[in-house]
């Protein structure tokens, strides 16, 4: 007789197997922009959080950048409680829906996670997940109840990413008004307009800023910091102000023909699918720019998503060229082995020398230098190095460009009062979150220069415990 696979085990015995997250099949998603991970059932859920030995020194805890109660939380939901697990996660991290798709939580708490010494780590970020998505929905209803209005005292945003809702989200159950400026015509930075909705759904972000709003945060979309408003005029108005802009201006190659038409930025070609919807052309004005043979230029987590994006926008061949190997690309390992499983392919030991035009002045091939790893450099990484007389000419008709970004001078030139790092970034006080004018505060990309969502939720939460310190006594 032939028994069904059990897909649970037997009670009271604890699995050394990490369990798996269903994900759509590669050749379907990849003309899709469906979520790729699809989330652990109640039953797989239950099973992983079975795995933990809830350790008396939880180091997964201090690996987590806000310090969840992470022991506490799985404690909870191996018990099947579900709310109390999710208001134990809440208590510390406001986006818990987010983070639980794309922290790096290889290198943060499951890179702490005892059992990952001899095995593998208890699955935190899905577990993380699961309890989050349970209450997705009733979210906004679940918010903290906003304390009656304090004294009239006012808090702006400038910017509506991960560190400015944190930030919003503090001050406004505390009773402080808080009126968000944000320079696009949606709210949620990086994460409605970066990362692509087969990653990060929209619908979750637009529940956690259902939230903000239910709490009585105001957003003024369409409002840029040092053109519409002025930093000057919002320490006039307001009693604190928290600059949460990002680092959104992208660095180019600066090699020949970087201006031919075809060329982008991963920034613009992501912000033109996701936030102008160019997917759904023409049902959304956005004009797609359709690439048949797309090359991607970086290996970071922003060149996945943008060589990932192309495959879904109908490219026949999308190649990323990186100038080390596989092995030492920085994007997270799972984000490399999606990409590559939806048939992204990796064109390694190369760097651009130049873009080449056709007729039209429009982008046909691109020039490539092949390299060899040489010795290795200060960061023990080894470095790329010509190999003399070896290059290769790539057809593309669509590159986009993926080597990072740095701060936007709009508002920094704005507001030449602001004291800035020599990396160009904004100058603050690390405890506080203040910059060098009493009560205005920055935090996330803008100070640190590109990192990552929940850092950025970290410096917001700081900030505005902070802020409500000075402004409520608490
Ligand atoms: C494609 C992509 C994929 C990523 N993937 C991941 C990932 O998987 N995991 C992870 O942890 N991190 C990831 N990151 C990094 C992460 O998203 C950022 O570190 C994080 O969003 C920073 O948050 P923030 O609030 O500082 O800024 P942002 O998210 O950049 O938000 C800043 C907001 O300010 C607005 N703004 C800018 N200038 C002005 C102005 N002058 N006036 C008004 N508004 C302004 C912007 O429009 C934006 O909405 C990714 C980044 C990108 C680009
Ligand atoms: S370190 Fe791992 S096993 Fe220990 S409490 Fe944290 S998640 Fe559980």
């Amino acid at each position: 007789m032939n028994a069904k696979p059990s897909t649970t085990r037997p009670a009271g015995k604890k699995s050394l197997d990490r369990r798996e997250m269903p994900c759509q099949p590669p050749h379907e998603r990849r003309s899709n922009f469906e979520e790729v991970a699809l989330g652990y059932t109640k039953e797989m859920a239950l099973e992983e959080a079975s795995r933990c030995l809830h350790c008396k020194k939880p180091f997964c805890v201090s690996g987590c950048p806000v310090q969840v109660p992470i022991p506490d939380f799985i404690a909870s939901l191996a018990k099947d409680d579900l709310s109390a697990a999710y208001h134990i996660i809440k208590s510390t991290n406001s986006l818990p829906a987010v983070c639980g798709r794309v922290c790096p939580q290889e290198h943060q708490c499951e890179g702490k996670c005892v059992l990952g010494v001899k095995g593998q780590p208890v699955a935190i970020g899905r577990l993380e997940r699961f309890v989050a998505d349970s209450f997705l929905h009733a979210a906004a209803d679940d918010c903290p109840e906003a304390l009656p209005r304090r004294g009239g005292k006012r808090v702006a945003m400038l910017g509506a990413g991960p560190a400015s809702l944190t930030c919003a989200g503090i001050c406004a159950a505390k009773g402080l008004a808080v009126d968000v400026f944000e320079g696009l015509h949606e709210p949620g930075g990086v994460l409605v307009y970066g990362i692509p909705a087969f990653r990060l759904p929209k619908n979750v972000v637009a529940a956690e800023i259902g939230a903000l709003r239910k709490l009585g945060v105001r957003f003024h979309l369409n409002c840029v910091g040092g053109r519409t408003v002025l930093l000057q005029e919002l320490r006039q108005d307001y009693d604190a102000v928290f600059i949460g802009v990002g680092a959104g201006l992208p660095v180019f190659l600066g090699i020949p023909g970087e201006n031919l038409v075809g060329v982008f930025s991963a920034n613009e070609y992501l912000t033109r699918v996701n936030l102008g919807r160019a997917y759904a052309f023409p049902e959304y004005d956005t004009p797609a720019f359709p690439g048949k043979n797309v090359t991607v230029f970086g290996a970071g987590n922003v060149a996945m998503d943008a060589a990932r994006t192309a495959l879904r926008m109908g490219a026949e061949s999308v190649h990323i060229v990186y100038r080390r190997t596989r092995y030492e690309m920085p994007a997270r390992k799972e984000e490399i082995e999606h990409a590559e499983e939806e048939g992204v392919s990796f064109a390694e030991l190369s760097a651009p020398l130049h873009f080449d035009a056709d007729a039209d002045m429009r982008l046909c091939s691109v020039t490539l230098q092949i390299m060899a790893l040489g010795e290795a450099d200060a960061s023990g990484r080894r470095r790329p190095v010509p190999v003399d007389g070896k290059t290769r000419v790539f057809p593309t008709d669509l590159a986009i460009v993926a080597l990072g970004t740095r701060a936007n001078p709009l508002l920094l030139d704005a507001s030449p009062e602001l004291e800035r790092t020599e990396r160009g970034y904004i100058k603050v006080d690390e405890t506080t979150g203040e910059t060098s004018l009493p009560n205005v505060f920055a935090g996330g990309d803008i100070v640190t220069g590109a990192a990552t969502v929940i850092l950025a939720m970290g410096a917001g939460r700081t900030a505005g415990q902070e802020i409500c310190r000075r402004l409520v006594g608490e």
